[in-house]
């Protein structure tokens, strides 16, 4: 596996290998959701590169910047073992030469009013900005994400509209835990009974209500709820709750530590 830090070494390695190129796109301590994308990749493509990269400018709360997991080490073992063949983990100032005060900004309409876009100000023109910096480096052929940041997925597809990018985005489901727990590099924060009572997400996709299914996450330890809605699952327009087919989307916080999660009904 090739390892890079600098983009114009990154580049100058890709640019000469005329092969189909897979990008996966991730911020590091990677588990399974993660590796999925890469066998996604691999299965499709030529050559698989995989970003590590916490980045700043999406995150809207500092102190979940300052918490959120590095294991880079072991990041690059897991790597090397799923056949990944191109790691890019640049620096912050390799990124963001110039810093990060004057960035690009994109047009994103309502996808930025509702949901993460309404709860996390900034998070989303944070991510189209570093995706689209990342995509400027790799220039690949297909770009894997997954379900699990559902709306990050309407978002950067229209990032690659508004850029008249011909790079095709290929959207992976969620990878859970036995019990149903969503992959998340942010449950490595919390303890294994949060972990338990975090099922309580995955068995209220069932629930028929938003209040039972915010009730039920109070009930089993969640101290708040940023939302529980219902959307069309193509244009994330709210419809009735459990009118299917729809989308079922929550964000909710348990020891502090933001989880989100999301479900379609069909
Ligand atoms: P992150 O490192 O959290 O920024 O995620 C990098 C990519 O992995 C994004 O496209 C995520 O949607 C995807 N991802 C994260 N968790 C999962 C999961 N449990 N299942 C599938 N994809 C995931």
């Amino acid at each position: 596996m090739k390892q890079f830090q600098k983009t114009s070494e990154l580049q100058s390695y890709l640019k000469s290998s005329g092969k189909s190129i897979g990008f996966v796109p991730t911020m590091g301590a990677l588990h399974e959701g993660h590796l999925a994308l890469i066998e996604a990749s691999r299965s499709a493509c030529d050559l698989t590169v995989c970003s590590i990269f916490v980045n700043p400018t999406q995150f809207n709360d500092p102190t979940d910047f300052d918490k959120y997991p590095v294991t880079l080490e072991a990041d690059l073992e897991k790597l090397q073992e799923a056949g990944c063949d191109v790691v890019f983990y640049p620096s912050v100032s390799e990124m963001y030469p110039n810093g990060t005060a004057d960035l690009k900004s994109y047009d994103l309409g309502f996808l930025e009013t509702i949901l993460e876009g309404k709860y996390r100000p900034g998070h989303f023109q944070g991510v189209c900005v570093v995706v689209d910096l990342l995509l400027q480096a790799v220039q690949p052929t297909k770009l894997y994400m997954g379900e699990k940041d559902y709306q990050q997925i309407a978002v950067v597809q229209k990032m690659l509209e508004l850029t008249n990018s011909s790079v095709e985005l290929v959207r992976c489901p969620t990878v859970r835990s036995a019990e149903g727990l969503a992959l998340s590099s942010r449950n490595a924060r919390l303890s294994e009974e949060q972990k338990v009572q975090a099922l309580a997400i995955y068995k209220g996709f069932n629930l028929p209500s938003e209040s039972a299914f915010k009730q039920s996450l109070l009930d089993n330890g969640f101290e708040s709820i940023d939302y529980v809605a219902c959307v069309d699952p193509q244009t994330l327009q709210e419809k009735p709750y459990g009118e299917k087919p729809c989308l079922i989307l929550v964000a909710a916080f348990i020891g502090g530590v933001r989880l989100i999660d999301n479900k379609t009904l069909s």
